[in-house]
């Protein structure tokens, strides 16, 4: 029996990562349909099913493999637009309570490299503009420096 499978299975694609993917979708559809018996949802797990075995015992394997590749490429650009998306929302979420907790001089604030992914401090002082009240962030450490308003252009002198 075994052996007879494995003839069988010979020159045949078999199971790949888009295999694997399409029959947890299957599975998940099926169960999710547990509660709402929609004929449509039912129909669209069996096609998704009867594709994955289609594919699982396919002769065409350069074309079964090109199709694994598509989802794997497709799969690494969603990942990555979600890691991405999260790093951003978490230097957001970061920022804001930063920022919510200084008032007025003289607080730090970190900084993320989103190139490399990596997160490291970067101190800044944040000084007030006398003038029009603007915020302005200012390395930190760098002694006694002129700071220039970007908004109103105004001049001050400050320590960092
Ligand atoms: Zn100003």
């Amino acid at each position: 029996m075994k052996e007879r499978f494995f003839r069988f299975m010979r020159g045949r694609y078999g199971v790949d990562a888009l295999g694997r993917f399409l029959i947890y979708c299957g599975l998940i559809l099926a169960l999710i349909n547990m509660l709402f018996h929609n004929i449509v949802i039912a129909i669209i797990s069996v096609v998704i099913w009867c594709f994955a075995y289609f594919r699982m015992f396919s002769r065409d394997i350069y074309r079964r493999s090109n199709e694994n590749n598509r989802y794997l490429s497709a799969k690494a650009s969603v990942t990555g637009g979600i890691r991405n998306f999260w790093h951003r929302i978490r230097q957001k979420l970061s920022n804001g309570t930063i920022n919510n907790a200084q008032n007025g001089s003289g607080s730090y604030s970190s900084r993320c490299n989103s190139f490399s992914g990596n997160c490291y401090e970067v101190q800044y002082k944040v000084f007030k503009c006398p003038k029009c009240k603007q915020k302005l962030r200012v390395p930190r450490g760098k002694g006694k420096i002129r700071i220039i308003c970007r908004r109103c252009t105004h001049e001050f002198i400050r320590r960092t």
